[in-house]
């Protein structure tokens, strides 16, 4: 890319979360493969990130990039309304096969963010169809469920600013964010306020959403299963659907194919994207119980109420399915487990270092929270310079690196946090 590329980029493309006057610094990428990016100047930089926890068999895999051109050589895409493809069912046969027996029928949407709007209206129309008036959602603070109008309304409200749309936004509830870290001992308190809340307003609420076991975006917090549990057993109690995003935890992320599993519990709806395809593809999926579904169906409106133009994309949905049989093949427990051991080793020490409040490690996720919020563009050139791509936000520090990375590259990376740290 020319001096010139980048001045436009800087001049007429945002970027995410960005300012258009001041913008933080892009690197070009020009190309990736296994776990490296390539800069535009040649250099290679170990990916830490998975592009956003998507990619988690790494760039340009041979057998990704041959589902992607067999599927193009048939067909890029045809509309979903009153047509099927064999790549869409393909990957809903094995949804609904590595879900939950309960979960059985999936909707495909085109992003995280959809598949949670797609949920909160599924919740939405299920008690319409019941003939109750139950508009409200309950969920936790520090929770990220994407950017979208319905799925902001039940995030964090600091984190995404709720301020800035008031009046607008869908006014909701929130509990407390768990406390409880994933290996501590339960602390029965740490449900109290939810328990709270969800006594008081249960007439009024139609699902609860959660991201199982660890809250990514909203300040990748780690916490105890016994908290999902005792939601599990409170929605049960009161009769109310249970949403697990797992849009991020998906896949093995979190040493379970689900995270979920951590607290074996079964939600009502779950939302699927980011590592879906592998990071190739923009896909996501909801899925859900029949009840659910059927109680949708006989309302008055007849139908579910939403039907996206790339509704089950067959490139997407082809990659998915190579995707999901890699997962499979990889022997992805392995894969994360070792990723975890590692992490564990080389990240918990950090925890002693001056500035360094917090580290854990769960999975395939190591995350360094410092005292104070970091300078992302100093720190990011600094990780740039050692070959390495980690993209901190606020106080985290964090990787999520593609399951394949083998252990000398996940030592680069290590050691790049352990040398940014020490500065
Ligand atoms: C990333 C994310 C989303 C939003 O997904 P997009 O594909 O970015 O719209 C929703 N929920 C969780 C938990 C996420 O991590």
């Amino acid at each position: 890319m020319t001096p010139s590329d980048l001045a436009f980029d800087q001049r007429h493309i945002w970027h995410p979360y960005t300012s258009m006057t001041q913008p933080l610094p892009c690197y070009p990428v020009v190309s990736a493969s296994g776990v490296e990016l390539q800069l535009s100047d040649g250099r290679l930089l170990i990916d830490g990130m998975s592009s956003w926890w998507a990619a988690i068999q790494g760039y340009n895999h041979p057998v990704l990039n041959q589902a992607v051109t067999e599927q193009l050589g048939k067909m890029s895409h045809v509309m979903f309304g009153g047509i099927t493809h064999p790549a869409a069912v393909a990957l809903c046969r094995q949804l609904v096969a590595m879900t939950p027996n309960t979960l059985e029928c999936v909707f495909l949407a085109d992003s995280g963010s959809v598949a949670v709007e797609v949920a909160l209206k599924m919740a939405l129309q299920y008690w319409q169809a019941k003939g109750e008036k139950r508009q409200r959602i309950l969920t936790l603070r520090h929770s990220y469920h994407g950017d979208t109008f319905g799925a902001m309304s039940v995030c964090d409200p600091q984190n995404s600013m709720h301020s800035l749309y008031e009046g607008y936004l869908a006014n909701h509830l929130f509990a407390d964010a768990p406390q409880c870290r994933f290996d501590e001992e339960w602390n029965p308190d740490d449900i109290h306020d939810f328990a709270e809340k969800i006594e008081q307003h249960h007439g009024e609420i139609a699902a609860v959403i959660l991201e199982p076991i660890v809250q990514g975006a909203g300040g990748m917090r780690i916490y105890h299963p016994a908290y999902l549990r005792e939601v599990r057993a409170l929605c049960d109690r009161y009769n109310i659907l249970l949403i697990a995003d797992e849009i991020a935890t998906g896949f093995g992320r979190t040493g379970k194919l689900f995270a979920c599993e951590h607290a074996e519990i079964v939600p009502d709806i779950l939302c699927l994207g980011k590592a879906l395809t592998g990071g190739y593809m923009t896909l996501s999926a909801t899925l859900t119980t029949r009840q659910v579904a059927e109680t949708i169906s006989n309302g008055d409106a007849g139908c579910f109420m939403h039907g996206p133009t790339f509704m089950g994309n067959p490139l997407a949905c082809a990659v998915a399915v190579a995707n999901l049989a890699l997962l499979a093949g990889n022997h992805w427990q392995q894969q994360v487990q070792s990723i975890e051991t590692q992490l564990q080793r080389e990240l918990v020490p950090l925890a002693a270092m001056p500035g360094v409040a917090d580290v854990r490690v769960l999975g395939a996720i190591g995350v360094v929270e410092m005292e104070n919020a970091v300078n992302v563009a100093s720190l990011q050139r600094g990780f740039v310079e050692r070959g390495v791509w980690i993209r901190p936000f606020g106080k985290l520090i964090y990787l999520m690196p593609p399951y394949i990375i083998q252990p000398e590259q996940l030592t680069r990376l290590t050691q790049a946090i352990t040398a940014a740290v020490a500065e």
